[in-house]
């Protein structure tokens, strides 16, 4: 336990420190804003979906470190996986951080994700941990890719 808690404070400093796929993505086929006021968390998502898979995903935005380090591996899980796989993910994530007893098959395909289990016991906290993930499910819901005229 003492084990994972270190590994969870590491890989949160490092992601929070040195956020991955930081930076606004054009063009992008999806897209949506995050906001947190109970924190202050604000993010901003962009995705490039092709034929029903996550090209490229990234975010920009300022929070807490729970929110950013999130933020920051759920771009680094998501990239080249599909829409469906990330809705699936979503859901294991979701049922994780507010507690719910997930099957082992389900928490080893979380990989890393599955660290932020420790928010479960600071309910402020999983809104943090969890806000990228809301704003992803908005963005692949409501596409605002710019219409295509016929040559
Ligand atoms: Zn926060």
């Amino acid at each position: 336990m003492t084990e994972l808690r270190e590994l969870y404070q590491e890989v949160i400093l490092d992601h929070n420190k040195n956020p991955r796929n930081f930076k606004r993505l054009e063009p992008h086929s999806h897209h949506a804003y995050g906001n947190n006021p109970l924190c202050g968390d604000k993010l901003e998502l962009f995705l490039n979906v092709v034929d029903g898979k996550i090209e490229d995903i990234t975010f920009v935005g300022s929070g807490c470190a729970i929110s950013t380090s999130s933020a920051s591996l759920m771009t680094q899980f998501l990239k080249g996986k599909s829409v469906a796989e990330a809705k699936q993910t979503f859901h294991y994530f979701h049922e994780l951080v507010t507690g719910k007893n997930l099957g082992e098959g389900e928490i080893e395909e979380l990989g890393k994700l599955a660290l932020f289990e420790g928010v479960k016991e600071f309910p402020a906290r999983v809104k943090c941990a969890s806000l990228s993930w809301h704003t992803l499910l908005n963005a692949l819901e409501d596409t605002n890719q710019i219409a295509q005229t016929e040559a």
